[in-house]
């Protein structure tokens, strides 16, 4: 095995670290507390853990967090009613509605529902738009995430090949408009991709978010790329199993410079760039400058 590995646990840490010492001197400075608000529908069990994660860790980093959970059963017009006083609830600078919704509710009507400037999830049109056009925005936390590791070991993107595997609005898409702010030239492959080996060998920076466990093998690797592995499935197993990846990583370790593993790669990134947009949308819905090295 050749390649370094990114951690993204400790560079997650860090990064919360940093943002716990902001949140502090904001309120020092200008009385403003940034408040998340996390709203659940259902009792997903997964979706349980992602929440109680992120409650715990806005507080851990001197955030006002409050969590809201509906019945499975409720009805859409009781979640945009919510997620309507969230908006206007002057304590609160971020909103994020669990995903997945129950089949019965309209998910992008709720997340368009969200205010732009308190839309810490980035799914809101008003936001794909403007990442899409390259104006200021709030920026899907996993794609975030990974150019703030990308950025850490590569310093400059511009320039580089970089291929995106997958083109869901949460992390492809999004992830392929940062590259391309970043000056990469951008190649999306997806599921009728004919030759994604092929493609994926022109790339210096390869990201993998596609759901398949294993797909990428190090034969689809360019010697010395930096790869990103989004991918998180679970593989059956005792003790509710293992977490892999989308990329294989011994065989792809042999080629890479660089590549996160999975768990502790992309994963806990995701948690504290969802921090990092909470306090820019607190800065911005105040009227003060971005916080430095969180935003894109
Ligand atoms: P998604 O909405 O299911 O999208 C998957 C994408 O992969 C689609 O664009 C699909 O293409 C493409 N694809 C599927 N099979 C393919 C194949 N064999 N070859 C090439 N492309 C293929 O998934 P997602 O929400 O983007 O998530 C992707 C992965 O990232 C999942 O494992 C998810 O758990 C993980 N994830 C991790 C984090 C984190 O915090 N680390 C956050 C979000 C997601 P089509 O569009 O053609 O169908």
């Amino acid at each position: 095995m050749g390649a370094d590995i990114i951690d993204g646990k400790v560079f997650a840490a860090r990064l919360r670290a940093r943002i716990a010492d902001r949140v502090a001197g904001l309120a020092a400075s200008d009385g403003v507390t940034p408040g998340l608000a996390v709203v659940l529908v259902g009792d997903d069990p997964a979706s349980q853990v992602y929440v109680r994660n992120k409650g715990r860790q806005t507080v851990e980093a001197g955030m006002h967090s409050e969590e809201h959970r509906l019945d499975r059963t409720a009805p859409e017009v009781e979640l945009l009613a919510l997620v309507a006083r969230l908006n206007r609830d002057p304590a609160i600078h971020g909103i994020l509605v669990q995903l997945p919704l129950p089949d019965h509710i309209d998910a992008s009507r709720v997340l368009d529902a969200v205010a732009p400037e308190k839309d810490v999830d980035g799914f809101h049109i008003a936001n794909a738009g403007r990442l899409a056009t390259g104006r200021k925005a709030m920026v899907p936390c996993t794609p975030l995430g990974c150019l703030m590791l990308l950025r850490d070991r590569l310093g400059s993107l511009d320039g580089l090949e970089a291929v995106v595997l997958g083109r869901s609005n949460i992390v492809g898409r999004p992830m392929a408009q940062l590259l391309l702010s970043e000056n990469c030239t951008v190649t999306i492959a997806h599921s009728r991709t004919r030759e994604p080996a092929a493609v994926c060998r022109r790339a210096d920076i390869l990201i993998a978010a596609v759901g398949r466990p294993g797909l990428v093998t190090g034969d689809w690797l360019k010697s010395g790329a930096t790869v990103i592995d989004v991918g998180i499935n679970r593989m059956p197993g005792p003790d509710g199993g293992t977490l892999v990846g989308d990329v294989d990583f011994a065989s792809a370790a042999a080629v890479a410079a660089a590549i996160t593993p999975v768990p502790g790669g992309v994963g806990p990134m995701t948690i504290a760039c969802l921090l990092a947009n909470t306090l820019t949308a607190a800065c911005r819905i105040h009227g003060l400058p971005d916080p430095e090295g969180l935003t894109p």
